[in-house]
């Protein structure tokens, strides 16, 4: 079993190298993956850093090298590089399957320890093999090593800065991370599409206890982010949330506006969760009373996550100035919460 995960780290080392050499040696991945990346906006020293790659947009350029590299089949199966054919063919012998990413740039996902263990893989419209019905983003299915819920894009890159800053930015995809690098912001990772989890929210109060979600200016960012806020609340950090102009995230703010005025706007814009749902749901709600009533009871909700007993004390006092109602009033619907949670 330690024999087997051993090989996958293996194989998964052998590929990013061999995408990181696609990309930068090959006439393909120079004419498509590099000019992409360049496009992007990404230099050299950030491709290196986050050991972009490229797979050549054909059916067996990696596997075919990795066999004659003596890597079985089963390997590179079980390391989720190559998908199999249905069967076995007679006369298709030498060819057990085919690549998983073709015609992709590539996004190694590292261990917090620096291991590679899966890849994210996005589509480009210069490659003429991509049918429109593709995925944007491909990724490493489950593996022994790769498990996608308990992963964070980026940890391993932001990890020190995290610690040193004692604050962790989260977004929501691998761009976003890399653009945020690029402008000097390296505590940053990304949650890479799926709804947060308990797993992954543990991992970055590993590191610290204070988070600030960024996710992208749109109605299923704004959602996911009102799903993340309880989820950290409940496992005790600390949350702020900045919202982006409609239609950007992370990686197309800091492009637009540069990355001293991206500095300033995280400032400017960080809001607790408090001010958060009340902005967010107040746009409905608008003088409504009873709609303003849910609303208040949504954030009561909230609040009834926090474990600490002094930080929920602190929220109640806030909630009560920002919705102008009864602070005694708010605790005692708390306490309702409470017994039925308990
Ligand atoms: P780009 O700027 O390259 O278009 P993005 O990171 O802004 O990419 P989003 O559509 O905002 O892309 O998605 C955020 C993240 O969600 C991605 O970085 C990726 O990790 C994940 N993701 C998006 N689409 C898919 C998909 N079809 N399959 C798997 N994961 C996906
Ligand atoms: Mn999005
Ligand atoms: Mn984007
Ligand atoms: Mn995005």
């Amino acid at each position: 079993r330690q024999n087997e995960r051993e090989s996958l780290y293996i194989i998964l080392n052998y590929a990013k190298n061999f995408y990181q050499k696609q990309l930068n040696d090959s006439e393909e991945g120079q004419a498509i993956g590099l000019s992409y990346f360049r496009e992007r906006g990404f230099s050299g020293d950030i491709r290196k850093k986050f050991e972009l790659g490229y797979s050549l947009d054909t059916w067996d350029a990696f596997s075919k090298e990795a066999l004659e590299k003596g890597y079985s089949a089963e390997i590179l199966e079980k390391a989720g590089l190559l998908i199999r054919r249905e069967e076995s063919r007679p006369g298709d012998r030498n060819s057990p399957g085919y690549d998983r990413f073709r015609g992709r740039v590539i996004f190694p996902i590292h261990h917090v320890s620096g291991k590679v263990i899966a890849f994210g893989a996005r589509i480009l419209k210069s490659n003429a093999g991509q049918k429109a019905n593709q995925p944007k983003y491909l990724n490493s299915p489950e593996t022994d090593v790769y498990h996608k819920s308990e992963v964070l894009y980026g940890i391993y890159q932001a990890k020190n800065a995290i610690r040193q800053l004692e604050h962790c930015y989260l977004v929501e995809g691998y761009t976003d991370v890399i653009s945020l690098h690029q402008a000097g912001i390296e505590n940053v990772v990304a949650s890479s599409g799926t709804s947060l989890t308990v797993e992954q929210i543990r991992l970055i109060g590993r590191f610290t206890p204070n988070v600030t979600i960024l996710y992208d200016g749109d109605i299923a960012g704004i959602k996911a982010a009102l799903r993340g806020l309880d989820l950290v609340l409940e496992e005790g950090l600390n949350v702020n949330i900045v919202l982006f102009p409609d239609g950007d995230d992370p990686d197309s703010f800091v492009r637009k506006v540069g990355a001293e005025a991206f500095k300033a706007y995280l400032k400017k814009a960080s809001k607790d969760f408090i001010s958060f749902k009340t902005e967010i749901l107040l746009q409905d709600a608008g003088n409504d009373p009873f709609k303003k009533a849910a609303l208040i009871g949504e954030i009561v909700q909230s609040i009834v996550k926090i474990p600490d007993v002094i930080k929920r004390q602190v929220f109640f006092q806030r909630t009560s100035e920002m919705m102008k109602v009864d602070e005694q009033m708010l605790i005692t619907e708390g306490n309702k919460l409470l017994r039925k949670l308990h």
